[in-house]
């Protein structure tokens, strides 16, 4: 099997095929696992306990036990729902290790190497094409798995359609600071149109006076203003220094219409196997890769590398996590139609008080978007 992109997605699928007694190679365009960062860190409790991963002190910086909700009035309120707890992970240090524990199971790794293309055979995918060194070379295989990120071209190539659309797409821009004034063990996230229009911007404690500091937003038009503006304009007022930025984009409208094809499965932001309403990816990712992986040796172990048989592999992601992406999209529709005022109103509403309503405790309260919408005319 080979697997395209080696980071979440990647080294977890390849973990667990390669568990399974499979020849596993892991391609990854870039030279090293894990850089550069696109991520702010946070990783829940679920995820550690799901993928039987221990939250080692090598990787992660903080612990998380709450989220503080700022409107744009600079009301808050803040929210210990157990769903937050989690820790902020260095994702160059995290990455790193998810390759390491897929290298330990037998997973042979090509750094430097671009997968270009893939190969065709009789209709079905049968390997890649790949570059690296200045040589492109053919590694055949009888099932390749698209982990490869975003708007992936991989899957592409196999005719699957892994484009998003500008308004599906997140946009992010973050700054690692030092000297930030920041609540140990506690999220910050602000809303608000001019903080950071159709998203949120965070500050994710990475320990003594350094934070993740990032803002995500979603723009209905390519030209409008970027995320690094709306992050510098925060940034700007806090005496603090930076010693890491980047830029990134999350998928935010859902999965992909399909992930399979004959000879080929598609994985993590590749799928758009994404939470909608927060844009956390890790997690998700990573139950559909080890769902990857494990379908993966069921069908060379069959001799069924055929659509009809991976079919199952959707069948299976969509059962474990499709539920939370459907009710998180329809909720990050809602909060779209919500104005700075309609946040004030919400967030005051709450303040001080014991109910957690914004994002984690509207999964709780509301089964669905009727619901939702009654509760906010009561609200509101
Ligand atoms: C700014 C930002 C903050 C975020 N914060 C969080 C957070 O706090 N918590 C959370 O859960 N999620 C967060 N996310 C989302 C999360 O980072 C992603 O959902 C997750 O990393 C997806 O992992 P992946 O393996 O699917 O894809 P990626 O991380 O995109 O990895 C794809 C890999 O494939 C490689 N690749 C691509 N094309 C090729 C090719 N042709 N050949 C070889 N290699 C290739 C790339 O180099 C890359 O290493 C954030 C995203 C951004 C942008």
């Amino acid at each position: 099997m080979i697997v395209v992109g080696g980071r979440v997605a990647g080294s977890i699928s390849s973990f667990h095929a390669a568990r399974e007694g499979l020849d596993v190679l892991m391609v990854e365009k870039n030279p090293e696992i894990g850089t550069p960062v696109q991520c702010a860190g946070g990783v829940s409790d679920t995820f550690f306990k799901s993928m039987k991963i221990k939250p080692l002190a090598q990787f992660t910086c903080s612990r998380i036990r709450g989220a503080c909700i700022h409107a744009p009035s600079g009301a808050s309120f803040l929210t210990d729902d157990p769903i937050i707890k989690g820790y902020i992970v260095e994702r160059k240090i995290f990455d790193k290790y998810l390759a390491i524990r897929a290298a330990e199971q037998g997973t042979e790794i090509m750094l430097n190497t671009i997968a270009k293309d893939l190969i065709i055979k009789d209709g079905k995918v049968g390997g890649v094409i790949v570059k690296k060194d200045g040589q492109t070379f053919d590694i055949c295989s009888d099932i390749v798995i698209a982990a490869d990120g975003i708007q992936s071209k991989i899957a592409r190539k196999a005719g699957l359609d892994t484009r998003f659309r500008v308004d599906e797409i997140c946009s992010c821009a973050q700054s690692e600071m030092v000297g930030v004034n920041i609540k140990k063990e506690i999220m910050e996230l602000y809303f608000g149109n001019r903080t950071a229009p159709g998203g949120y911007l965070w500050v994710f404690p990475k320990g003594e006076e350094r934070a993740n500091i990032g803002v995500g937003i979603r723009r209905r038009k390519w030209n409008a203003k970027s995320a690094q503006y709306y992050l510098k304009r925060f940034t700007s007022k806090l005496d603090a220094t930076e010693i890491e930025f980047n830029i990134g984009a999350v998928p935010i409208g859902g999965p992909v219409k399909r992930t399979y094809t004959d000879g080929l499965m598609v994985v993590g932001d590749a799928a758009g196997q994404v939470d909608p309403l927060t844009g956390g990816g890790i997690h998700i990712a990573a139950e559909c890769a080890k769902i990857a992986g494990e379908i993966a040796s069921e069908a060379i172990e069959m001799g069924r590398a055929d659509a009809e048989f991976l079919k199952r592999y959707e069948k299976r992601w969509y059962k474990r996590v499709g539920a939370n992406i459907k009710r998180s999209l329809k909720y990050r529709k809602i909060l779209n139609q919500l104005t700075d005022e309609d946040i004030n109103k919400l967030v005051e509403s709450l303040e001080g008080g014991e109910l957690n309503l914004f994002s984690t405790s509207l999964l709780r309260f509301v089964k669905d978007y009727r619901n939702i919408l009654r509760i906010l005319k009561e609200i509101l």
